[in-house]
């Protein structure tokens, strides 16, 4: 879970929306205040942009994993080697070490559950949303003048 901050390009009011982790949603916003509408296109309609690759590519999060785990053998490495041979190590090397590894484990975590497709249910959610708004052929037009392209089967 997340949010987003807007502010209202006309009355200066600020907003902030709740969105899942990759802002999947509609990009066309009114200001709860003046009522006016504008883009932000952080937003993701996913029906028209597809889904993040981050939310579906188990592959990155396993180059993360490999990234992460060799900074930590490193920082180990380098550990053993100055306790051996220098008597003493900087406490910034095992924060570091500390820091790598858990990371490395988050990214495993992270490609367990890509892989298994833990979000795909998430996504087809999302997916299912967005094609509801995109039956509105005068939503469609909106999102056409700002400048999406929008896949035929919408129109
Ligand atoms: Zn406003």
């Amino acid at each position: 879970m997340g949010f987003v901050d807007m502010q209202c390009p006309k009355c200066g009011a600020k907003i902030r929306e709740k969105c899942n982790a990759w802002a999947y949603g509609s990009p066309i916003k009114s200001c709860p205040k003046c009522g006016s509408e504008f883009i932000d296109k952080r937003f993701r309609e996913v029906a028209v942009e597809g889904f993040d690759t981050r939310s579906t590519d188990p592959v990155l999060y396993l180059k993360g994993f490999g990234l992460f785990l060799a900074f930590t053998t490193v920082c180990a490495v380098l550990l053993v080697f100055m306790i051996n041979f220098m008597g003493g190590y900087p406490t910034k090397l095992v924060g570091c070490l500390v820091l790598c590894a858990f990371a490395s484990l988050v990214c495993l975590v992270l490609f367990i559950c890509t892989k298994l497709g833990l979000g795909e249910k998430d996504n087809a959610k999302h997916l299912e949303e967005s094609e509801k708004r995109l039956q509105n052929k005068e939503y469609v037009k909106k999102l056409e003048e700002y400048g999406y392209d929008i896949p035929d089967k919408y129109k």
